[in-house]
């Protein structure tokens, strides 16, 4: 009997219930409960590429003050502010003049943008982060200063407009601190942002709790707009243009852009230079998440404010996301492609058959150090096969041998070698389940 006949009977035997679990199943996640490449093994293990790597090696560091890739895009070269850290004697943030009316803040993980106008300012965003001493222990000390504070070094004029890109906490949770500060401020959000906080606590303390004071409940927006609004705002015209082309992160989220300058502001789609958050930037929709890329490069700019980190965007750092996406949508659909058995790349495993049913069976079987899953327990066997597959795609997507754009993701942006299994995951449940994605 064959090696490979042996083991499928016992397969079959286990799902019966005669059969002991073997105790070196693989595991796929790890401690910390997420998909990790070190648990992504595929069957010839010399085939493998290099990617267990530990978490920051194998890719650009992610660096929160200059980044090494700047491409000729603005990006921080003096850290400025009045407020200098304790702990690393150097300024909490960074505001950069991004030309005409128009400025970005920068704590090094969240942006903002700020337009000043000839008697007013709007303030696009209010991350609780901004303004806090992140490096003088538990989220600060008694340098930290507020938005409003850091906004009046660039003008004395009052913050007279607050526009939220879209509801999440981590990004307007300090909303509160501007509207104290300047109680007539007009706040305006997309339809669907506004709804959501009417729906919630909109008490963002538990995110990043201040050490002396507590924020403010999130304001609801005093108005609100569907598909776009215009603002005019400064000389010269200048406007402000506010667009929403639907859920690309969650609904509500929406496009800000300033022609004149060739500025587009655009949350939690493009990480320049760096994979994005995990799990697609925990994108609701994954059909308007792919879109997003399109739709942003529709736009006559120059410069992507993108919400994460110091670094502003250009037009090359989308094209290489979207070049990334594609990559990771190709390599999720061979990976969920079981059915070929002399492909290592679409069938690695190849135990119990080439059938459906016999890839779950494989999944159960891959060899490695612990156990996951009981065979007996179909629906862990079935989420095992998931991980597997997305391992898979992963694996294919970072061997510039396999994807097919043959980019080096792991030295070309950062933290590709640790989130990029996360993104296979989220492709491949979509393709998996949603009969309305049609990449
Ligand atoms: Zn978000």
């Amino acid at each position: 009997m064959s090696i490979n006949k042996l083991i499928l009977s016992t397969a079959c035997a286990s799902l019966l219930g005669v059969f002991t679990f073997q105790d070196d199943a693989h595991a796929y996640r790890n401690t910390f409960g997420t998909l990790d490449h070190d648990r992504c093994a595929i069957f010839d293990d010399s085939e493998r590429p290099e990617v267990s790597l530990p978490y920051g090696s194998g890719h650009p560091m992610v660096d929160f003050f200059v980044p090494d890739r700047s491409k000729g895009s603005p990006t921080p070269d003096v850290w400025t502010g009045d407020s200098i850290s304790v702990a690393t004697g150097l300024p909490t943030y960074h505001k950069g003049h991004l030309g005409g009316n128009v400025w970005y803040i920068t704590d090094g993980v969240y942006q903002i943008m700020v337009i000043v106008g000839r008697s007013e300012v709007i303030v696009v965003d209010a991350p609780p982060s901004i303004g806090m001493d992140l490096n003088a222990g538990p989220f600060g000390s008694e340098v930290n200063v507020t938005i409003p504070e850091i906004v009046a070094e660039i003008t004395d004029n009052p913050i007279t407009k607050l526009i939220y890109s879209h509801s999440h906490f981590d990004h307007i949770g300090a909303a509160g601190v501007i509207k104290e500060a300047y109680p007539d401020v007009l706040i305006i959000a997309q339809k669907l942002t506004k709804e959501q906080l009417e729906v919630g606590s909109r008490n963002p303390n538990f995110l990043q709790p201040r050490p002396m004071t507590a924020l403010p409940d999130v304001p609801l927006p005093d108005t609100f707009f569907f598909k776009q609004r215009n603002l005019a705002i400064g000389t010269r015209g200048t406007r402000l243009e506010l667009r929403y082309m639907g859920p690309a992160h969650e609904p509500g989220n929406i496009f800000i852009y300033q022609p004149n300058e060739k500025i587009l502001m655009v949350i939690d789609i493009v990480f320049p230079r760096l994979s994005p958050f995990e799990l697609l930037a925990l994108a609701e929709d994954t059909g308007s998440y792919l879109r997003a890329y399109d739709q942003i490069l529709e736009y006559d700019f120059e410069m992507l404010i993108a919400g994460h980190l110091n670094a502003l965007g250009d037009r090359a750092d989308v094209m290489e996301a979207k070049t990334y996406m594609q990559d990771i949508l190709a390599n999720s659909k061979t990976a969920l492609n079981p059915f070929d058995p002399l492909d290592p790349n679409t069938f690695p495993i190849g135990i119990a058959g080439p059938t459906f049913f016999g890839t779950f069976v494989d999944a159960a079987f891959v060899p490695g150090p612990e156990q996951t899953v009981d065979p007996a327990n179909g629906l862990g066997v079935f989420s095992l096969y998931l991980n597997q597959a997305a391992c898979k795609c992963a694996n294919l997507t970072l061997n510039p041998e396999t994807t097919p754009s043959g980019v080096d993701w792991r030295t070309q942006i950062g933290t590709a070698d640790v989130n990029t299994v996360s993104h296979c995951w989220k492709m491949i449940e979509t393709l998996r389940v949603e009969p309305g994605f049609d990449p």
